[in-house]
Formats: C-alpha cells, structure tokens, sequence
C-alpha cells in the first residue's frame, strides 16, 4: 500500500500511480512526469523503484582507468578532453599500458580503458594489450571502449563490428562501459558532434556486443542544448533495446560540464536539474537494474545525495587515473578515493556499501 498521492494534477496522479502500481510509462508519459512533476514527486517515486530493485545497497568496485590517448579523428563539441591544435597529448605505448595494470595492486578488479579515436589504432593493436593484461592479471575484467571507438577500430583493420568486437573478446574483452551515446535525437546529435556515429550505429554496435554475450553500460550527456523530451526520448531507446537483449547492466547520466570546449559558453544546468535528470532516468528505465553516479563527474557531495533520488552505484575507487572529466571542470580535479573513504561516504548516507565485481556479483558487504 502507497500513501494517497495529493497531486491536484489529474494527470500526474495518474502516471504517478502507474509508476507505484509497477506499470510502464509511455514516452509522451515520461515527458509530461520530467515537465511538471516537482522535485520531491520525482524522488519519491525514484527511491521507491531504487528500494524494490536494490534494497538499502550501494554498489561500487575497485577500479583502475586507463586513457590510452587523448589524440581523436573527432572534435565533437561538448568535449573538453581531446588534443586540440597547438595543446600536448599524450599516447602512452603497449608497454605503459600493461604496465599501468601491473602497477595497479591486486586488490583492483577492474580495468576501464577509453580515451581518444586514434587515426592508427586497431583491433589487433588493442588486442596485443588485452592479450598482455590477463596474461599479468588473468582475473582482471576488462571493460574497454566506447561505441565509436569499436566501430573505428574494427573498420581500420577491415572487419564488420560483429567480427571486431568477436576478435576483441577473444583477446580478452570482458564488457565495454555506456560512452559515445550522447545525445541519441538527430538534430541535437548533429549540432554537438555531427562527426561521429549515428545514435543507430551506437545502438547497434551495443546490441551486436550483446548478442555476443559481451555486456554493457549506457549513457547520456544532458544539459546543453536539449531539452526533457530529448532526454526521455534517448533513454526510450535505451528500453526498447534492453528489452530485446537484456545486455545492458547500468544506465550513468552524465552532465554537460563547460570548461575547454566548443560549447564553454552554454551555461551548466543546476543541481536541482541533475537530482531530476538521475530521477526521472530511474523512474522511467524499468528495465535497467542499476543507475550509476559517476562521482569524478558529478563530484562526491552530489553522488551521495543521488543515493536518495534513484542512484544505487557509485562506480569505483577510480585512483586517480582519468583525465576526462578534470579537464572539462569537474569538481574532482584528482578523483580517488580508498575503499575505507567509499564505505564512509555510503554509509553517511545511511545505504549499505556492496563491492562488487563488474557484473555486479557481490565481492564485500560492508
Ligand atoms: S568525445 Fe570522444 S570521439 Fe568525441 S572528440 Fe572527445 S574523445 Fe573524440
């Protein structure tokens, strides 16, 4: 039994009792719920959901990021993090990388590599590394890539997606992470990266993965130029493609930040758009077992908050090893946290601190 919901909106009440009663809203649903549901509606009807999935729990995993080079064919706009004319990258070798996993203490079991599209790399090249890394750490989960930089890497050396992600995973390949989705609406796509691939060439490239058995992450990035039926109508996609493969483990809502890059003069949205943004992506994703705040980018204070309005993941202890975010302005200029740290940070939040493994198998309750 749910309290009586004193909305004086008819229609509200009704979406709002639908999301109670476990019913599936629809888009024009959704849309209406993001426009005129208030703050506290929207965390309400978040944290029940986040309650009947997941309980009291709060995920998170010992990680490492590896950014192999922040040299890319593409400049899409909202991006802060690629080597622009004049500025100095980097591209560390095959030796570095591995030797970057082998450095990173025992107690990591996840290393996440993504960086820029290089003009050279391919498949094999990556494939030499995955081949180096569970060799020193057989264990280890390799979570590697963004949609773009599969279809890339495959096409330079001649392969269809399904054969490179096929060769990847042979290589190694254990899961790749939820980037490159951005904003899935054409029109918007095509003003803040018309370069890159089409939302359906993201899409397919995750299902393909699935298909595979490789599972994945989805995102978006909200808060530039779109606006709330953009971001339900991106995540619509995201659900009717969960239900067909039920590959995907985690949905990360990632905000527009504004340092250096080409749309540094748009203004951020405010923490009551991001509480909403988190919420409404909960409400409405009833498939996704997990939503993630990415704390490197929406900065530990807020994350924690999250936890309340639909969050049951903070991703991981990160180390200090990812640039993306520090160089668009994130709060997090050196993002790292000890596990102790974590545990705390959860617990304040009155949530129960689970490790995972990157399935999100239990490692540690706390
Ligand atoms: S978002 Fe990715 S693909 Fe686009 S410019 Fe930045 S690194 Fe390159």
């Amino acid at each position: 039994m749910y309290p009586e919901i004193l909305i004086s909106d008819e229609k509200l009440k009704q979406i709002a009792n639908k999301v109670l009663d476990g019913n599936r809203i629809s888009l024009d649903e959704g849309v209406y719920l993001y426009d005129n549901g208030d703050l506290s509606l929207l965390g309400f009807l978040a944290n029940t959901i986040r309650e009947r999935k997941n309980g009291n729990n709060t995920y998170f995993n010992r990680n490492l990021h590896i950014e192999p080079t922040n040299t890319c064919v593409y400049a899409c706009k909202f991006c802060s993090y690629y080597k622009k004319k004049g500025e100095d990258g980097w591209e560390y070798s095959q030796d570095q990388i591995v030797e970057m996993v082998r450095n990173a203490g025992s107690d990591i079991t996840e290393v996440h590599i993504v960086g820029g599209v290089h003009p050279k790399w391919d498949v094999h090249y990556y494939g030499e590394i995955f081949k180096q890394i569970k060799s020193a750490r057989p264990d280890i989960h390799i979570k590697a890539f963004t949609a773009v930089e599969i279809s890339y890497i495959s096409k330079r050396a001649g392969m269809s997606v399904r054969e490179g992600l096929q060769t990847l995973k042979e290589y190694g390949l254990d899961s790749i992470p939820g980037g490159g989705a951005e904003i899935f609406d054409e029109e918007i796509r095509k003003q803040i990266c018309g370069q890159k691939d089409t939302a359906e060439q993201w899409l397919l490239v995750h299902q393909t993965a699935h298909e595979l058995g490789i599972p994945s992450n989805a995102t978006n990035i909200y808060g530039h130029i779109e606006n709330n039926w953009h971001r339900v109508e991106h995540i619509n996609r995201l659900r009717d493609l969960q239900d067909k493969t039920n590959g995907f483990n985690v949905f990360i809502p990632l905000k527009f930040k504004n340092k250096n890059n080409e749309l540094s003069y748009l203004p951020e949205v405010s923490i009551i758009e991001d509480v909403k943004m988190y919420a409404m992506s909960r409400i409405y994703l009833d498939n996704f077992p997990h939503i993630k705040a990415y704390w490197p980018m929406i900065g530990r204070d807020i994350a924690q908050l999250l936890l309340s309005f639909g969050v049951d993941d903070f991703d991981g202890t990160i180390n200090d090893s990812t640039k993306i975010y520090s160089r668009a302005g994130a709060n997090e200029q050196s993002p790292a946290m000890t596990t102790d740290e974590m545990v705390e940070l959860i617990k304040a939040a009155g949530r129960k601190p689970i490790e995972r493994d990157s399935i999100y198998n239990v490692i540690k309750e706390y």
